[in-house]
């Protein structure tokens, strides 16, 4: 399954162009230059996508749980067979590692898709019995024409985590990847028509934010919105979908805690440290960006760390070899350097990393940057309370429990944690007490798809995964039969 230079929206089972005729130049952030073109889509595509979902829409939330769960079964098997195709495409539209891509990001999004095909056949509801009186049962239904927006830095992995459960609960979906990682969401609209997925289901709509994807949340017949992004564009679309009491599912940034307590398995927290901190160059919501040690471990674990991630080796990211490949785009690259300086004008000393990496030959105009170590801030400056979304992170020191506690919890956001003790009684008051969605205990992104998932705070609102994304896609009805 090749990538085309020009792609196309997917519009009732139909690959098409978009209505204004322009395109968006795409970048692949290995090497600088543009690609291929996305369709720069207006209202008027959106309009098309959303008449496409509503016709499409009485057949599939009828057509019965083993039908669905048939043709989500066939779209994941196809990805998985070009599972090859999908990586080099993540990887040219990201710069992310080819590995990442083969081991990660690929194999995640076809089991997305055979996760919630099989979980719809299990989903049930629940019935309260009033006692010779009557007997309520509640109907969970499928809501309509619902909206996926999702964002660059994990893509196919994110698109297919929206739209799996909503099309498993029988729901035709208006999707839009982000404008700055289009491919994979192009491979799999090409991917659902070799699958035989009726049209008008699934419609992928190209195009910029603001435009395109306003455009869905806007549209009256889309009665639902999943929204991964930015914690500003979440609160925008919290304002304008608020007046018509849309359904909103928000999952938005963070700026993760990792507590290192100095009881724990050094080698296995080291060694995991290393991955939170700049796998995927720092461009996960999950990774640890404030990393908090307990003072008497600090000196040790600032010399180990720093001579580890030394050795970590960047540049061409269709390398085997290669652990840190480009940031996302020139202007994310901007950004990242933007807050290294006010990490400097702070009073932060840069331990390692910092600068722009100059890899020769094919790459040299893509956006590489070293991963960054930084010492000596507190806990309240802008650097420590601001979402970077690369490969940056502080490292602090701290005495007890209770202070880290406070550091940890004192910015807007509330997504994930990491600690690292072998106390499970501290351990258990911490997951207690940290303002987050997602604690985990000695491990990182161990993830359970069946688990809730999505954070507190400014990070968002609403949970994905599980059962908790097949209740936001149905409508719950209580009927009341008198006995
Ligand atoms: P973004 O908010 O700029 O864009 C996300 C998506 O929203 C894109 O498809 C974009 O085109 C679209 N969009 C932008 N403006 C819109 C509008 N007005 N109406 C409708 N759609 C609009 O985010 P990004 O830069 O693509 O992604 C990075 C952010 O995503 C970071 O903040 C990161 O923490 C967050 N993120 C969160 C999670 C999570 O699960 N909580 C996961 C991954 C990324």
């Amino acid at each position: 399954m090749k990538f085309d230079q020009q792609i196309r929206n997917y519009i009732y089972g139909e690959l098409e162009a978009p209505i204004s005729g322009t395109y968006i130049d795409n970048y692949s952030p290995a090497t600088g230059e543009v690609y291929s073109k996305i369709p720069d889509s207006d209202e008027r595509d959106v309009l098309r996508a959303v008449k496409a979902a509503e016709r499409a829409f009485p057949v599939w939330s009828n057509c019965g749980v083993k039908k669905r769960f048939r043709v989500m079964m066939r779209i994941a098997d196809i990805i998985e067979q070009y599972l090859e195709d999908f990586a080099q495409a993540e990887t040219t539209d990201t710069g992310k590692p080819i590995t990442l891509s083969r081991t990660i990001d690929i194999p995640r999004s076809h089991s997305n898709l055979r996760f919630f095909a099989t979980a719809i056949l299990h989903f049930a509801s629940e019935a309260h019995h009033m006692e010779r009186q009557a007997i309520n049962y509640t109907m969970r239904r499928p809501i309509g024409v619902v909206g996926c927006i999702s964002p660059w830095n994990l893509p196919l992995y994110l698109f297919t985590w929206k739209i799996a459960p909503a099309l498993a609960a029988g729901n035709c979906v208006v999707a839009k990847p982000s404008e700055i990682t289009p491919m994979t969401a192009y491979l799999l609209s090409k991917a659902c028509i070799e699958a035989g997925l009726p049209a008008g289901v699934l419609n992928i709509v190209h195009g910029y934010g603001q435009k395109a994807g306003q455009a869905i949340v806007e549209h009256p017949l889309v009665k639902a919105v999943s929204f991964t992004g930015g914690t500003a564009t979440g609160k925008r679309i919290a304002t304008l979908t608020a007046p018509h009491f849309k359904k909103v599912s928000l999952e938005l940034g963070g700026k993760n805690p990792n507590v290192i307590f100095a009881d724990c398995d050094f080698e296995k927290m080291m060694t995991t440290t290393v991955r939170s901190s700049f796998a995927n160059q720092g461009q996960i919501c999950l990774c640890g960006s404030r990393i908090f040690v307990e003072k008497h471990l600090y000196e040790l674990f600032r010399d180990e760390f720093v001579k580890r991630v030394k050795k970590m080796v960047i540049g061409n990211p269709y390398s085997d070899k290669t652990d840190l490949g480009a940031v996302v785009s020139k202007e994310h690259k901007e950004k990242i350097l933007s807050y290294i300086e006010l990490a400097k004008e702070e009073g932060g000393e840069i331990l390692y990393g910092g600068e722009v990496v100059e890899v020769a030959g094919k790459y040299e105009n893509g956006y590489y940057l070293q991963p960054t170590i930084i010492e000596g801030l507190n806990h309240q400056c802008k650097t420590n309370q601001e979402e970077i979304f690369g490969p940056v992170v502080t490292i602090m020191p701290f005495d007890t429990e209770e202070e880290v506690l406070a550091y940890a919890n004192s910015t807007q956001y509330g997504l994930s944690a990491t600690v690292w003790t072998q106390n499970i009684s501290r351990a258990q008051r911490m997951a207690e007490k940290l303002e987050v969605g997602i604690v985990w205990i000695n491990t990182w992104l161990t993830r359970d798809l069946r688990t809730p998932f999505g954070g507190m705070k400014n990070s968002g609102l609403g949970r994905e995964g599980g059962w908790e994304a097949l209740r936001f896609f149905t409508e719950p009805k209580n009927v009341c039969i008198h006995v």
